[in-house]
């Protein structure tokens, strides 16, 4: 039992799982300019990890068509407000919406709550669209890793 938990601690359970990925291509839309400096970051991030194509587009309208690969990053108070618990309230919530046959993913909208301003928004728009692009949430135990749960246990560190 020991053995098994030290080699989880330090290996599987931080390999984030991608079980909802179906796209061979994504399309990020910035539909508030405030969230434009931190979505540009978190992009060039993933474009280094994902072998898909992501594009992204600053300066239209935001649709929220649920088109395949879409991924929208809004200023999203209300849907944040819903998560919220006595001793809990996310920074950021990414809704997304799935196949109905495949499972996969189909679109997702980031919604970035008003408290993440005064955290590190760069990380946690990072992270949502990490979501977006299909990945899970890894063990609190892995520290540093994008997608870990906790801010401060997570970093730009994908393993
Ligand atoms: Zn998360």
């Amino acid at each position: 039992m020991l053995l098994f938990f030290i080699a989880s601690a330090f290996g599987g359970e931080c390999n984030s799982k991608r079980a909802y990925h179906l796209n061979s291509e994504y399309n990020i839309y910035v539909c508030n300019t405030n969230l434009k400096s931190s979505t540009l970051k978190a992009v060039e991030y993933w474009r280094n990890i994902v072998p898909e194509r992501i594009n992204i587009h600053t300066s239209i309208n935001c649709s929220y068509e649920k088109n395949l690969g879409s991924i929208y990053v809004l200023n999203g108070e209300e849907e944040v407000k819903k998560k919220e618990t006595d001793d809990f309230l996310p920074y950021a919530v990414t809704v997304s919406t799935r196949d109905f046959f495949t499972k996969g993913f189909l679109s997702s909208e980031v919604h970035v709550g008003a408290t993440a301003y005064d955290k590190d928004l760069d990380l946690i728009v990072a992270h949502e669209i990490g979501h977006g692009l299909g990945f899970d949430h890894v063990s609190k135990s892995c520290y540093g890793h994008i997608m870990n749960t906790t801010l401060g246990e997570s970093g730009y560190d994908f393993y």
